[in-house]
């Protein structure tokens, strides 16, 4: 049911990602992995704060819980960072990162034929979604896929490109060209096929913003006024249908 499927969500979000002003719990491991047994990891790096280059930076909420809502629905592996480390996986090269060495080790040990690595765009962007590959660089192993995934994003959230002006985009301003970032380091290291999913705050973020627990170990997570705005009015339909195109997407890179 779809309300079970947002209430869903908001539980795994608050348990894992949200808490403590989205450091996550200081108990926790910085990142997990949850395996399956479809050969396709789903990864959301940045689910929770990170540090780059010694500056924080917010986390993309809702990637995390939507990761383990697609392993959790499709039966793909999936990895999620946890808690603040003071890293960043999409950032950081190979040797100072253990989310992505151990991401390339589980891709390697199982057999995994296709990475999607998730990421959250704030509402100012003018894209709803933004389809990464380096320009083709890394899904070089399957070139159609990036054709493929525009084309049910496209197909799946037409209502939301029409209500909110914003379009699907591929390789553009966003398009994972630093050879750090997760998708180039997974297609280099293991040559499989990998893309950068970019979603705006309006098809991860189901609640207002008043929802984000206060952190006793980190300052509280401050927005912007534009994206203040866009999580006054959440859209949970529009929420359900990026996580149907995921689960779409994923199905089809096996
Ligand atoms: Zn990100």
């Amino acid at each position: 049911m779809p309300c079970d499927k947002i209430a869903w969500l908001e539980r795994v979000e608050a348990k894992n990602f949200s808490c403590n002003s989205y450091h996550g719990l200081p108990e926790a491991p910085a990142f997990s992995i949850t395996p399956g047994e479809l050969p396709v990891i789903v990864s959301a790096p940045h689910a929770v704060t990170q540090l780059r280059d010694g500056r924080v930076k917010p986390s993309d909420d809702f990637t995390g819980a939507i990761a383990l809502a697609l392993a959790h629905e499709s039966g793909c592996h999936a990895i999620v960072a946890c808690r603040f480390d003071a890293c960043d996986p999409n950032w950081d090269p190979l040797e100072r990162s253990a989310y992505k060495r151990a991401l390339v080790a589980h891709v390697r040990e199982r057999g995994i034929r296709a990475c999607i690595d998730l990421h959250g765009m704030v509402s100012a962007w003018p894209a709803l979604v933004a389809i990464g590959t380096a320009d083709g660089a890394t899904v070089a192993a399957r070139p159609e896929l990036r054709d493929l995934a525009a084309r049910i994003f496209r197909d799946r959230l037409d209502p939301y490109v029409k209500r909110y002006g914003k379009q699907i985009v591929v390789d553009g301003d966003l398009a994972a060209r630093n050879p750090n970032t997760v998708t180039q380091t997974v297609a280099r290291e293991c040559g499989i096929p990998c893309l950068q999913i970019e979603l705006s705050t309006l098809l991860r973020v189901p609640r207002s913003v008043g929802g984000i627990p206060r952190g006793e170990k980190a300052p509280p997570k401050r927005f912007l006024d534009h994206e203040l705005k866009a999580r006054s009015h959440p859209d949970p339909d529009a929420v359900l249908a990026a996580v149907d195109a995921l689960a779409e997407l994923v199905r089809s890179c096996t």
